[in-house]
């Protein structure tokens, strides 16, 4: 069971920001920016990667999600930052997907 599984299961605490049927939405332990928070499938997806074309919808929806979250916590104005890590080489190391919302400062490109 993954970390995140565990959050879902609400054996582990968590911040939530949004909740609904099929994501939810929570602060990241340690934090990046002044704004971050994850957004996560209820479906135990490993990665982006691992989508399947039936998980289409689910995807759109993440990215409604992070949009949604993002604009309560203000940062439509400035912009923001929406990323998803894959594998090793990506920086994943919870293996259930996730989309990081970053925002609340400016953000350099490329990123490390
Ligand atoms: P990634 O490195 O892309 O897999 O992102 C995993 C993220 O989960 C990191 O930004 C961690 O800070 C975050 N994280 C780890 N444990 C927790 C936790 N218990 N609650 C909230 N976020 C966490």
């Amino acid at each position: 069971m993954t970390l995140f599984a565990k959050i879902l299961a609400g054996e582990i605490p968590a911040d939530f920001v949004y909740q609904d049927e099929l994501a939810v939405a929570f602060r990241d332990i340690s934090p990046q920016a002044p704004f971050h928070a994850l957004v996560i499938p209820r479906k135990p997806l490993t990665s982006v990667a691992a989508a399947e074309q039936e998980d289409a919808g689910l995807l759109g929806h993440l990215l409604r999600v992070a949009a949604k979250i993002a604009a309560d916590a203000g940062l439509d104005e400035r912009g923001y930052r929406v990323v998803t890590n894959v594998g090793e080489d990506g920086g994943q190391t919870v293996e259930h997907l996730h989309l990081h919302v970053l925002g609340g400062r400016a953000m350099s490109w490329p990123p490390g």
